[in-house]
């Protein structure tokens, strides 16, 4: 059998943030924030470092750990979660989602993906020995209608993998999609794993539900989160999990084979982040939303078609109402002959989509936005914008 991975290609991250260095552009590309997350986690990682334990931690994670996910989820999202038989811990939400599709998906089954997708979804879903079914999600606000989803459930439906707020396209989905979602799911017996690692970067007092919380949904949900977002630490890849226990059990026996446990000191920060009160999280959306707004305000100001971010590090440009047909040669010429490193949206398509849209990512430091907008405004001045 020929490996689902074989003619991958290298993902659009690598593949911008490569082209960035050669070219020293300023990266907009992959989203990571420039400053590292708050000195008092990092600390807490620093001591537990040194003082130990370092030896393997529990299969599902710390316990103190567990009970601070259940505490978390409890406080911001009002999810009622035993800790000891309904959270895991694991090496980032990537793992997580690998553990939950490994796990919950076998031959034949059909997996409905939402496109624009981030791209691990669907070599997951293939290597699972899963089909794949897309629903094109519709521009500019990657709303889906019931027709849409209609298409493409089947009783051969085994899951669905959601992602909210949603990378790329930078919407928060409403409590009325949500339940859209969950009226397919609970009719077609479907579980949802829900790549919900964006929950706390929301803007403009947008709230952000948990498909968890959906009505009906409880017990068909696997929801993940991660602290690398959470905590503006993108590098340490600690995930989270949540499920009702007939399925954290099977996703967990997937989480033992891929890295079995995560480090201890790194989990035992994490679970003092998770006990940071409001104030915490409100000012890591306030941050954001400041950077978000100074970013997009300039780009509009240049004439480029931005759309608002609802979420995320992102916005996102809608290069063809400039008339280009192709957003992945448009980012690279962008990268080439301005210096500005994006992600053009076709790369989380599984077939060339009809429209052309770059990411931006604005989670960056002012000197780093400044240098990026000036040379955005020397190729507005040669796309002719009105900037
Ligand atoms: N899902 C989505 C939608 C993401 O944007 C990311 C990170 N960019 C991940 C999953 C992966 O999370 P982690 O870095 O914790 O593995």
């Amino acid at each position: 059998m020929k490996s689902a991975f074989a003619d991958l290609p290298v993902t659009i991250f690598d593949v911008m943030s490569t082209l960035a260095r050669d070219h020293e552009a300023i990266n907009l590309g992959q989203g990571f924030p420039d400053d590292d997350g708050p000195e008092d986690i990092r600390q807490v990682a620093a001591d537990a470092l040194i003082r130990g334990p370092n030896q393997y931690p529990p299969m599902l994670g710390l316990a103190d750990t567990r009970v601070a996910i259940a505490e978390h989820y409890r406080a911001f999202q009002a999810l009622d979660l035993d800790p000891s038989r309904e959270t895991m811990v694991t090496s980032g939400g990537t793992e997580a989602l690998a553990s939950a599709i490994l796990a919950l998906v076998g031959d034949g089954d059909e997996v409905v993906l939402f496109q624009p997708m981030y791209d691990a979804y669907a070599p997951l879903v293939r290597r699972a020995g899963g089909t794949p079914r897309h629903v094109t999600l519709r521009a500019p606000d990657w709303s889906f209608t019931e027709d849409d989803l209609r298409e493409v459930f089947s009783p051969n439906t085994r899951a669905i993998v959601f992602n909210n707020p949603l990378n790329p396209g930078a919407v928060v989905y409403s409590a009325d999609q949500l339940k859209l979602l969950a009226k397919l799911c609970i009719e077609f017996d479907v579980v949802a794993i829900c790549d919900e690692v964006w929950e706390h970067v929301v803007f403009d007092g947008r709230p952000f539900v948990s498909m968890m919380g959906v009505p009906g949904m409880r017990d068909r949900t696997v929801k993940i989160g991660s602290a690398g977002k959470m905590f503006s630490l993108t590098g340490w890849k600690v995930g989270l999990v949540a499920a009702a226990p007939h399925l954290l059990t099977l996703v967990a026996k997937a989480h033992q084979f891929l890295t079995f446990t995560t480090p201890p000191n790194l989990q035992i920060a994490v679970g003092y982040g998770l006990r940071k009160d409001a104030s915490y999280f409100a000012s890591l959306r306030k941050a954001l939303q400041t950077k978000r707004d100074y970013f997009v305000g300039a780009m509009e100001n240049m004439g480029y078609p931005i759309r608002q971010s609802e979420g995320t590090y992102f916005a996102t440009v809608d290069v063809g109402a400039l008339g280009i047909d192709d957003d992945a040669a448009f980012a690279k010429r962008l990268v080439s002959d301005f210096g500005v490193a994006s992600i053009p949206l076709s790369a989380f398509y599984a077939q060339k989509p009809s429209t052309n849209v770059l990411r931006f990512c604005f989670a960056k430091n002012q000197r780093t936005l400044d240098e990026g907008l000036a040379r955005l405004r020397r190729a507005a001045r040669e796309l002719g914008l009105k900037g």
